[in-house]
C-alpha cells in the first residue's frame, strides 16, 4: 500500500498508510490524544474525524478545548436540532444553519404558525431525546441534483443546494430518518450533544435582506462538559443583567420603538436627567480647558458634504436629502465638522488665536442598518460630544496630548478604568477607499504613533480603521455582551481643511492652512449613557443618579411635616429627592427605592424629629446609621461635588 507523510503542527513527521483517517493518525500520536479529538484541519481545512487521508499533508488534530472543537460541537448540534424541528413540524422549512460567538442557530420559517420562544421546551425536549437515543449521524456526499431531491419542497434549502457544493458535492447528514444539509464538521453520534441548551429565538431575515422573508432563528449553545456549559450561562447572565436595555427598561431609562422609528430613542425624565448631568458636566470641563461652545443647525445644504467628501465616502450612511422643490438640497448631518468649519470661516483668524477649540453638543443622523441598531448603545439620531480643534502644523503633537491628558481626566470621574487604545491607520492595500495623499498619511501615522510612544501608552494598531480623511486615536471598551465598541476618538484631518480653503494669518502676515483635529471625549450621549449603565449595573454614582434620596416618614401624619421640610432644603441645594408618602409599608417603599438603585433613603421617625437627624441606609449596605440633617446634606453635596464612585 502507498505511504504518506503526515507532518504535524509541531513539525514532527509520521508515515502511514494512503487512506488512513484522522483519528487513526491521532492514535498513532497518542491515546488520550485520540480521546480528545473531534476533527482536524487538514492543510488547514477543517475535515471529520473518520476522513480518509490520500497524499501528504500537513495535520493538526482538532480537540474538544479547542475554538475550533466548539466549533464542531455547535455544527453537530445545530444538524440534531434541525432533525427535532423536523420531527415536531414535518412541513417546516430551513434557512440557514451556523455558529455565533457563543453558540449555533438554525432559521427556520412555520409559515403561519411561526416558531417561538413558548416552542422551545418541547423542542429541547425532543433534542434530548435524539440524543439520550445514542442515535448515529450518517454522513453522505450527494450530487446536487440528488440533494435538491432531498430537500424538495423547501425553497430555501433548495437555494442553499449550490451555495453548499463543493466541487459539485453536497454533504448531507442522516439523523433518525431527517436529512439535514451541513457544510461543516459533524460528530458521528447524537450523543455528542449531550451538554446543550437552546436560548432564544428570534427573527432574522432570509439572506439578511429585509425585502426577504423573515425566518425565525433558533439560539442555542453546546460543549463537551456541563461545567462549561454552566459558565457560559453564568456568563450570560451576567452580561443581560448588565444589559444597558434590560437595565433601561427597569429603571425607565429610555425606549426605541421601531413602530415609531427605529434607532430614533425617547429618553424618559430618568435618562433625561442622567444625560443632562454629563452634558452639563463635559461642557462645563470643555469650556474650563479652552473649548468655545456652539450650536449649528442639524440641517446643512448639501453642497457643505459634497465638498467635505461624506457624499462621495459616506453616502449609504447618511439619511437621502431632501428636495425642497426650488433646487435647494437639505441633509441632515451625519457628522459635526462642516458645520464648526463654518463657525472657524465666519472670522478671519490669526495664528495667535490657534488653537482654537470648538464644541458643541452636536445631534447627527446616520442610516445604521437595522441589524445594527441596539438599544441606545447604536442608534440613528444621536447626539455627539463633538469638539474641533484647529491648530497650525506644528501644534499638532502638543494638542493631541492636551486632548488625550483631559480624556483621561474625564475617565477618572466617570471611573472607566477598562479600556484600550487603538490606533486606527489606512489599510494599505486599499488606499483607494481614502484620501489620496500619501504623505500626508505617512506623515499623520507617524506623528501620532510618536505621541503615544512620548506618553508612555500601550496601544494597538489597527490597519483598514482610519476615517477616509485621516488616522485616528481610538478608545476601545466592551459591551456587557462582549463586542468591542469605541467610546473616545481624536483624528487628525488634513483634508477638510484643504477642501474648505480654510486659513489664518501667520506671524509673517501671509495665508496658512491649518489642520484639523476632530475628537469626540465622551462619545455620543446615547453611546455613553449605555455603557455607564453597563458597568455601573444601573447603581449609578449619586451624582449620576436620577433619584439621589428617597425620604420615607415612618409616620406619614407624624413624620410627613419634618420630611418635607427636609425634601424642600435638600431640593434647593439641587439634591434631587422625594419623599415617599404613599399608603404602604415602610418595607416596602424601602426595597422599592432599592430596586431603582436610589443612591440613599432616609428613614424619619420620632427619635429623628427630634434630634433633627436622619437615620441614612446607603445603597448596597445593611445597615443604617444615624446622622445629622445637615452633616448628611453637606457630606452628600461633597460627593456629588466631587464625582465620587462611592
Ligand atoms: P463606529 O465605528 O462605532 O460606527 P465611527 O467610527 O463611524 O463609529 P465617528 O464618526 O468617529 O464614529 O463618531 C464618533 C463617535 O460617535 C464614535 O466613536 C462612537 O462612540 C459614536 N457613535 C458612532 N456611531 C454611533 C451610533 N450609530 N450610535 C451611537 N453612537 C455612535
Ligand atoms: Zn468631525
Amino acid at each position: 500500500m502507498a505511504k504518506i507523510e503526515i507532518t504535524l503542527a509541531n513539525g514532527a513527521k509520521k508515515e502511514l498508510d494512503s487512506g488512513a483517517s484522522v483519528l487513526d493518525v491521532a492514535k498513532e500520536i497518542s491515546t488520550s490524544l485520540a480521546k480528545k479529538a473531534v476533527a482536524g484541519q487538514l492543510d488547514g481545512k477543517l475535515v471529520a474525524l473518520d476522513y480518509k487521508i490520500l497524499n501528504s499533508a500537513k495535520l493538526e488534530i482538532v480537540t474538544k478545548d479547542s475554538e475550533e472543537g466548539l466549533q464542531v460541537i455547535w455544527n453537530t448540534a445545530a444538524v440534531v436540532l434541525q432533525a427535532a424541528i423536523k420531527e415536531i413540524y414535518p412541513d417546516i422549512h430551513f434557512g440557514m444553519k451556523g455558529n455565533v460567538e457563543h453558540g449555533f442557530y438554525c432559521d427556520t420559517d412555520n409559515g403561519s404558525e411561526q416558531i417561538s420562544v413558548d416552542a422551545l421546551p418541547a423542542i429541547s425536549d425532543k433534542m434530548a431525546e435524539l440524543v439520550n437515543a445514542k442515535l448515529p449521524i450518517a454522513s453522505a456526499q450527494l450530487s446536487e441534483a440528488e440533494a435538491l431531491k432531498v430537500v424538495d419542497g423547501d425553497p430555501y434549502q433548495a437555494k442553499l443546494v449550490s451555495r453548499l457544493a463543493q466541487d459539485g458535492k453536497v454533504s448531507v447528514y442522516q439523523v433518525n430518518g431527517s436529512t439535514v444539509l451541513s457544510s461543516g464538521v459533524v460528530l458521528s453520534n447524537t450523543h455528542d450533544v449531550k451538554v446543550f441548551k437552546l436560548l432564544s429565538v428570534a427573527g432574522a431575515y432570509w439572506e439578511g435582506k429585509s425585502s426577504n422573508p423573515m425566518l425565525q432563528r433558533v439560539y442555542g449553545t453546546a460543549f463537551y462538559k456541563q461545567k462549561e456549559l454552566d459558565a457560559e450561562l453564568a456568563r450570560q447572565k451576567e452580561a443581560h443583567d448588565r444589559d444597558h436595555r434590560v437595565i433601561g427598561n427597569n429603571l425607565d431609562l429610555f425606549f426605541v420603538d421601531p413602530k415609531v422609528g427605529a434607532g430614533l430613542p425617547y429618553w424618559m425624565p430618568n435618562g433625561a436627567t442622567i444625560r443632562r448631568t454629563i452634558e452639563r458636566y463635559i461642557i462645563d470641563k470643555e469650556v474650563a480647558n479652552g473649548y468655545q461652545h456652539v450650536y449649528t443647525p442639524v440641517l446643512m445644504n448639501l453642497d457643505a458634504y459634497k465638498t467635505s467628501g461624506h457624499w462621495e465616502h459616506y453616502r449609504e450612511d447618511m439619511f437621502p436629502p431632501m428636495d425642497m422643490g426650488d433646487g435647494e438640497m437639505l441633509e441632515l448631518r451625519p457628522m459635526n465638522c462642516p458645520s464648526h468649519i463654518q463657525v472657524y470661516k465666519h472670522h478671519i483668524r490669526s495664528y495667535r488665536e490657534l488653537p482654537i477649540r470648538i464644541a458643541e453638543l452636536g445631534m447627527m443622523h446616520r442610516y445604521e442598518k437595522s441589524g445594527a441598531l441596539s438599544g441606545l448603545q447604536r442608534v440613528r439620531e444621536m447626539t455627539l460630544n463633538d469638539g474641533h480643534t484647529f491648530v497650525a502644523p506644528d501644534q499638532i503633537q502638543d494638542e493631541f496630548k492636551k486632548i488625550l491628558s483631559l480624556m483621561v481626566e474625564v475617565y477618572d470621574d466617570f471611573d472607566i478604568t477598562d479600556y484600550t487604545f487603538r490606533l486606527s491607520y489606512r489599510d494599505p492595500k486599499n488606499t483607494k477607499k481614502y484620501f489620496d495623499d500619501d504623505e500626508m498619511w505617512n506623515k499623520s501615522q507617524t506623528m501620532l504613533k510618536a505621541a503615544m510612544d512620548d506618553l508612555g501608552l500601550d496601544y494597538v494598531e489597527a490597519e483598514g480603521e482610519a476615517a477616509f480623511y485621516g488616522p485616528k486615536l481610538d478608545v476601545q471598551t466592551k459591551t456587557a455582551l462582549g463586542n468591542e465598541e469605541t467610546l473616545s476618538t481624536i483624528q487628525l484631518d488634513f483634508m477638510l481643511p484643504e477642501r474648505f480653503d480654510l486659513h489664518y494669518v501667520g506671524a509673517d502676515g501671509q495665508d496658512h492652512r491649518p489642520v484639523m483635529i476632530h475628537r469626540g471625549l465622551v462619545s455620543t450621549m446615547e453611546r455613553f449613557t449605555a455603557y455607564l449603565t453597563e458597568i455601573y449595573k444601573g447603581a449609578f454614582p449619586t451624582w449620576l443618579a436620577p433619584k439621589q434620596v428617597t425620604i420615607i416618614p415612618v409616620n406619614q401624619k407624624a413624620h410627613g411635616a419634618y420630611a418635607e421640610k427636609l425634601r424642600a432644603k435638600m431640593a434647593a441645594k439641587q439634591i434631587r429627592v422625594n419623599v415617599d408618602n404613599r399608603n404602604e409599608k415602610m418595607g416596602y417603599k424601602i426595597r422599592e427605592a432599592q430596586t431603582q438603585k436610589v443612591p440613599y433613603v432616609l428613614v424619619v421617625g420620632d427619635q429623628e424629629l427630634e434630634a433633627g437627624s436622619v437615620s441614612v441606609r446607603k445603597y448596597g449596605q445593611k445597615d443604617s446609621e444615624s446622622e445629622n440633617n445637615n452633616m448628611f446634606i453637606d457630606s452628600l453635596l461633597a460627593e456629588i461635588q466631587n464625582y465620587s464612585r462611592t
